[in-house]
C-alpha cells in the first residue's frame, strides 16, 4: 500500500471552447507527452479534440 504513486489527475480540456470535460489520470512515466484524444464536447455539441491540462 505504501508504493511510491506516479499516477496524477489530469483535466482534458477542450480545444474549441476550452471547456474541461473530463478528468483522466495518468502515468508520469509512461506518458511524459501531453495527452491528446478526441471526445465528445457537450458544449460544442460534436467530437472535439481535448487535450490534458492542469
Ligand atoms: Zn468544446
Amino acid at each position: 500500500m505504501a508504493k511510491k504513486d506516479v499516477r496524477m489527475i489530469v483535466y482534458l480540456q477542450c480545444t474549441e471552447c476550452k471547456e474541461r470535460n473530463y478528468t483522466s489520470q495518468k502515468n508520469k512515466r509512461n506518458d511524459p507527452n501531453r495527452l491528446e484524444l478526441t471526445k465528445y464536447c457537450k458544449r460544442c455539441r460534436k467530437h472535439a479534440l481535448h487535450r490534458e491540462t492542469k
